[in-house]
C-alpha cells in the first residue's frame, strides 16, 4: 500500500509484463526463455524446455523478484488494478504520482499503457477508474480534470493533442510547463480513447518506417485532477494532484545499472532522455541529495512527479522469445535495481 507518511519518499514499486510470443517470432523458430512463478519470480533461462523449479533456482544471477509479475495471460486490467489503481486513488488526495512503461522495442510498452480498442490499456483505465471516483466523490468539491498528452523525441518536446511547432520548456511558479501545450478538459471516457489514439498517430516516425512509431520516442500522458477542499478552519483551498503515464523510448543500449555503465554510453549517440532518466533514478538509488533533473527534457517535465513523495511505478514489458534474451536480461536488471530505491 502507498505510505502516507509526509516527507518519506517512497520506494518504487517494479512490476514486470511478459507479452505472449508473437507469431513472427514463433515462425522464426524461437523459444520461450522466460518463466514466472508465483506471480513474483522471474526466471531467465537459455535452456527453454526448462520446466523444474529446482532446477530454475539453481541458474544464479538469473532469477528476480519482483513486486508482481505478470504473465502472458494477465489482462489490461489486471495489469492496471496491480499497478496504477492506488496512484488514481492518491491523485484524488492530491499526490502526485508518475507510472512508466520501459524496455526493448517490441516488448510491450505501447501495448501496456495505450492498448487497443477491444483491450484498453493503463492510460484508458486509469482516466476511466478517475472518473468513475470523481462521480462518487462529487459531494466534495468540482473535480476538474485536464490531460495534457505530449512527445519527447530527439530532445524536441511536441504536442500530441494539438500537434504543431516545437514547445518550450519554461519554469513557472507551478514548476517546469510546456508553454502552449494543450491542457485537454476532459469529460468521459469515451472521448479519452479517440483522443490518446490520435495523439498516439501523432508520435514521430522514422523517415524509412513511415508507419512505425519512432522507438526513440516518449509520449507523456498528463492527467491533473483539481479540486475544492475546506481546510480545518472552514476556508476553501484548491488542491491539485497530478498522474504521470509514460510510454518511454526503446530502451535497448540505453540502461545503466551504474555510473561507470552510463558514462560509457554518454558518449554514443542513444537517447539523452532516457539516460538522464537513468540517471536520476540511480541518484534516487543512491540516496543523493542533487538529483540531475536538468539533463533532459523528459526528466524536467517529469521533476514534480519523480522522487520525494511521489509514488512512482516502473512496468518492465518484456518479451518470452529467446531471440531477445539480451534485451530482456537488461531489462530485467535495471528493473532490479530500481527496486532499490
Ligand atoms: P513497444 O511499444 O514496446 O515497442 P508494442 O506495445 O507495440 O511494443 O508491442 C509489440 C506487439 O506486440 C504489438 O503488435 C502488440 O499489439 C503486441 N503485444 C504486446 N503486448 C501484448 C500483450 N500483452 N498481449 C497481446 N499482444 C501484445
Ligand atoms: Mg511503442
Amino acid at each position: 500500500t502507498i505510505s502516507e507518511k509526509p516527507g518519506v519518499g517512497n520506494r518504487i514499486l517494479v512490476f514486470v509484463r511478459l507479452r505472449p510470443m508473437a507469431k513472427k517470432e514463433r515462425e522464426a523458430g524461437s523459444r520461450c526463455c522466460v518463466r514466472i512463478v508465483n506471480r513474483g519470480d522471474v526466471y531467465l533461462t537459455e535452456f527453454a524446455s526448462e520446466h523444474d523449479y529446482l532446477r530454475l533456482k539453481r541458474l544464479r544471477g538469473r532469477h528476480f523478484t519482483f513486486d508482481a509479475s505478470f504473465p502472458d495471460s494477465t489482462s489490461q486490467q489486471e495489469v492496471y488494478s496491480t499497478t496504477t489503481a492506488e496512484l488514481v486513488e492518491a491523485v484524488l488526495q492530491g499526490r502526485n504520482g508518475s507510472v512508466f512503461c520501459y524496455g526493448a522495442t517490441g516488448a510491450g510498452k505501447t501495448y501496456t499503457m495505450l492498448g487497443t480498442v477491444e483491450n484498453p490499456g493503463v492510460m484508458v483505465l486509469a482516466i476511466k477508474d478517475l472518473f468513475n471516483k470523481v462521480r462518487q466523490r462529487s459531494f466534495d468539491g468540482n473535480h476538474v480534470v485536464h490531460l495534457s498528452y505530449l512527445e519527447v523525441y530527439n530532445e524536441t518536446v511536441r504536442d500530441l493533442i494539438s500537434p504543431g511547432r516545437p514547445l518550450v520548456l519554461r519554469e513557472d511558479k507551478q514548476g517546469i510547463v510546456a508553454a502552449g501545450l494543450t491542457q485537454y478538459r476532459a469529460y468521459s471516457t469515451d472521448e479519452v480513447m479517440a483522443l490518446l489514439q490520435q495523439g498516439n498517430q501523432n508520435r514521430t516516425t522514422e523517415p524509412t518506417r513511415a508507419n512505425e512509431t519512432s522507438s526513440r520516442s516518449h509520449a507523456i500522458l498528463q492527467v491533473a485532477v483539481e479540486y475544492q477542499v475546506k481546510d480545518e478552519s472552514n476556508n476553501v483551498v484548491n488542491r491539485v494532484g497530478k498522474l504521470s503515464l509514460i510510454d518511454l523510448a526503446g530502451s535497448e543500449r540505453a540502461l545503466a545499472t551504474d555510473q561507470r555503465t552510463l558514462r560509457s554510453l554518454e558518449g554514443a549517440n542513444i537517447n539523452r532522455s532516457l539516460l538522464a532518466l537513468s540517471s536520476c533514478i540511480n541518484a534516487l538509488v543512491e540516496g543523493k541529495k542533487h538529483i540531475p533533473y536538468r539533463n533532459s527534457k523528459l526528466t524536467q517535465l517529469l521533476k514534480d512527479s519523480l522522487g520525494g513523495a511521489c509514488n512512482t511505478v516502473m512496468i518492465a514489458n518484456i518479451s518470452p522469445s529467446n531471440l531477445s534474451f539480451g534485451e530482456t536480461q537488461n531489462t530485467l536488471h535495471w528493473a532490479d535495481r530500481a527496486k532499490e530505491i
